[in-house]
């Protein structure tokens, strides 16, 4: 019986529908799966009914980018209400940012003489929040470039040309938005590009729980943050980060995390559930 806690649809920047997410979930016999895109909830609901038609217990999730103390860090939240109405305020200006992002990187690619259009990458991206990889799939399909890895490496990386930064909230903002629409706040993939040293500051900003496993995570890196779970009181959370065809090959299946973490984070995500609950007026 397990989870995988991290999972992207064409909600965001994966491939997979959410019914091909769903059957591939199944084909790998998880029983419960999280959907974790990027600064959205738009998959949510349509995840949950493909979920339910198959037997597959569906938990809500986002992957909310944040920074904290100059590192970009990715805060996965669980089990809250997707129709809470300031999370979706919320992350509306986040899906504005990563839009009026998508029309500078253009620009920008325009001025190298590179004749991309910005529609052409909405119109290839078909969400809210689009981002540097469908710039990359546009490049590619326009010919300009000959692989996704050669758009990031040629434009798209940090200080190549067409690189803009994107305003980011503070991973204590995103962790307060978390808990005040219900859920559970999570650090993503801590072994990924950051260091450890912002980790105090999320718990003390609430931080729920931490994912020790991760597709890219060693086993050293997994044994390092599950030492770093207990030091800290953490949840220890995990999930493949699975994108999809879109870098390289689809990863769903290389986590498998036990199910009784998810029950873990089920009851935490209760008890910001009731503190939301207590706060709203009586109806
Ligand atoms: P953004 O949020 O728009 O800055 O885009 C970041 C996303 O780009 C990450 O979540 C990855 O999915 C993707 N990404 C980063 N580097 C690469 C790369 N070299 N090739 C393909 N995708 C990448
Ligand atoms: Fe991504
Ligand atoms: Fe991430
Ligand atoms: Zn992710």
């Amino acid at each position: 019986m397990f989870a995988d806690l991290h999972l992207h649809t064409f909600f965001s920047d994966g491939t997979y529908s959410p019914e091909e997410l769903v059957a591939q979930a199944q084909r790998h016999h998880f029983s419960a799966l999280a959907l974790t895109d990027h600064d959205t909830v738009e998959g949510c609901v349509p995840t949950q009914r493909a979920c339910e038609a198959v037997g597959i217990e569906f938990i809500a999730g986002t992957e909310l980018t944040a920074e904290q103390n100059g590192h970009e860090i990715h805060i996965l939240g669980y089990c809250f209400d997707i129709a809470d109405a300031r999370l979706l305020v919320e992350i509306a200006k986040f899906q504005t940012v990563r839009q009026n992002r998508i029309r500078e990187m253009v620009a920008r690619l325009n001025q190298l003489n590179i004749p991309l259009e910005a529609e052409s990458v909405f119109a290839l991206a078909n969400c809210r929040a689009p981002g540097r990889p469908h710039v990359a799939r546009a490049l590619v399909r326009a010919g300009i470039c000959g692989s996704l890895d050669e758009a990031f490496e040629r434009f798209l990386k940090k200080n190549r040309p067409a690189f803009v930064p994107k305003f980011k909230m503070t991973a204590a903002d995103a962790i307060a938005l978390i808990h005040s629409a219900g859920g559970a706040a999570v650090m993503a993939h801590p072994g990924l590009n950051h260091s450890d040293e912002v980790i105090p500051g999320m718990v003390e900003a609430g931080l729920d729980g931490i994912e020790c496993f991760h597709t890219k995570h060693s086993t050293a890196m997994a044994e390092h943050y599950l030492e770093l779970a207990d030091q800290f009181h953490l949840l220890i959370t995990g999930g493949s980060d699975c994108h999809g065809a879109s870098k390289g090959r689809p990863v769903m299946g290389t986590v498998k995390l036990p199910l009784k973490h998810v029950q873990q984070l089920k009851a935490r995500a209760a008890q910001h559930q009731s503190r939301r609950a207590a706060q709203l007026p009586a109806a």
